[in-house]
């Protein structure tokens, strides 16, 4: 697609979101909740300044160091018994998927809640395969039963209110419509249960790759990802290649740190490491696990001195919920994996610069990502590299090219900013700005004379 028609669509889609009222209203009752209850969580922390210092030292150490650590864990993780699988892209990693599950003859599928397995959109591809999948996360679930995207990397279906989902279950299973949120937690308990049991494999993703044991830790609050890997024979865990933590100690910082910035919890409720297949002796567990280790444009943004720190991200969802521009658009308007700030960081570098670059320009640069994010990635900075990145490379149009220096010119030019009256200014700016400028907002007006003829006539230099 043209870069100029991405832009253009991403624009079309904010804009009707942006006046969505009933849209708001759930967005803003779901994030004011989370909010009440991250400040009340940060309280475990006698000094969150210190921990967030650390957290981000120690990330951004480990990217710097990416391939010895990598190795590490790999070592580590073969001699716990399970198989690495490297690939470069989405393309590769479906392939290498695919193969597992016909060496194995698996038909049916459990996952847990993984953001890597919507970048390379897994689930459209195990359909094709004719392999059933089952989002097991109760948000997840719902959005995949909606035919949706998740709506954010941490609460999927944020965009939905009790009553969407009560109605959505109507349709899709006949149940009463006046269920409550409890009883419609219970009835997919039920149905869920059947389905752990009965799957050929569990799919899971992986919050952190711990290096010096060779496992995955796992941090969710039902139970479903536990369930996911330890019922099916064979377990395959997804995660991008930048998601290695050094020592299990880590876990320390990094499991509160994660929870509390995400949810308010002061820590979540199930946190799993998982070291490879079950062994001999134990009574849960895959016959084999396969961790797929994926690059998928990571390493070009590793390439990048300064955005490389985007690479530290722990993927909390905070600088969402901050994200002026996010809580009026909302995620899907994004119509990328990762939305908000941190997805207008690393998209362009991730895809392709040109036609994401545009996510980099709709930010108010208010600061308020950086602040909260847990491992001090500097959001608002790395968006303004990222523009600089647009300009230097050329990547605008002819128009926005012209229309720039044009405007450079006048608002340089006392003596052609006095040329025109005010009025012929707002003719000027109605006639030019106005489809721009959308029709919800009024365009603001320019006054009779400009600030140096008022000044000027103030002091009596007229
Ligand atoms: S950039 Fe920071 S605040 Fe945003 S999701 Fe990643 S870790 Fe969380």
């Amino acid at each position: 697609m043209k870069a100029s028609t991405a832009q253009k669509l991403f624009n079309k889609r904010a804009e009707k979101v942006a006046f969505d009222t009933a849209h708001r209203s759930k967005i803003n009752f779901n994030i004011s909740r989370y909010d009440q209850a991250v400040k009340a969580g940060k309280s475990i922390f006698r000094n969150l300044d210190l921990a967030r210092n650390r957290a981000a030292f120690t990330r951004y150490k480990v990217i710097n160091e990416l391939d010895r650590h990598l190795i590490e864990f790999e070592d580590n993780f073969i001699k716990n018994g399970g198989k690495v699988i490297w690939a470069k892209d989405a393309d590769e990693a479906l392939r290498e998927i695919s193969e597992i599950l016909k060496r194995h003859v698996l038909r049916s599928a459990v996952k847990s809640k993984s953001m890597i397995t919507e970048e390379i959109e897994l689930n459209d591809f195990l359909e094709k395969s004719g392999v059933e999948t089952v989002e097991t996360d109760l948000g997840e679930f719902i959005v995949q039963l909606a035919g949706e995207k998740p709506y954010h990397i941490v609460t999927p279906a944020m965009h939905k209110s009790k009553e969407d989902v009560a109605e959505l279950y109507h349709e899709k299973f006949n149940t009463d419509i006046n269920l409550t949120p409890e009883e419609l937690t219970v009835f997919t308990r039920q149905l869920l249960r059947e389905k752990f049991c009965n799957a050929d494999v569990g799919i899971t993703g992986a919050n952190f790759l711990i290096a010096d044991i060779g496992g995955i830790a796992l941090t969710e609050n039902e139970g479903n990802a536990l369930l996911s890997m330890s019922f099916p024979k064979v377990h395959i865990a997804i995660a991008g290649i930048e998601k290695i933590l050094p020592r299990m100690e880590d876990l320390d910082l990094f499991w509160p740190l994660l929870a509390t910035s995400g949810t308010g919890q002061p820590v979540t409720v199930y946190n799993s490491i998982i070291t490879g297949p079950r062994k001999n002796g134990e009574k849960d567990g895959p016959e084999e696990m396969y961790m797929v280790l994926i690059d998928n444009g990571r390493s070009k943004l590793l390439a990048e001195e300064r955005q490389r720190q985007a690479l530290s991200c722990i993927r909390c969802g905070a600088c969402l919920n901050a994200c002026p521009v996010y809580k009026n658009i909302g995620g899907h308007a994004y119509k990328t994996t990762y939305s908000g700030p941190i997805g207008a960081v690393i998209t362009p570098h991730m895809k392709d610069f040109s036609s994401y670059k545009h996510l980099s320009f709709a930010s108010s640069l208010c600061g308020k990502c950086t602040t909260v994010c847990p491992v001090k990635i500097p959001l608002h900075e790395l968006l303004l590299v990222n523009r600089d990145l647009a300009i230097k490379g050329r990547h605008y149009t002819l128009m926005e090219k012209q229309s720039m220096k044009l405007s450079t010119k006048g608002m340089k030019s006392r003596k052609m900013m006095n040329m025109v009256s005010g009025k012929t200014k707002n003719v000027l700016a109605k006639t030019f700005l106005s489809k721009s400028w959308g029709p919800h907002r009024d365009l603001p007006r320019f006054a009779n004379k400009s600030f140096n003829e008022q000044w000027k006539k103030m002091k009596g230099e007229d």
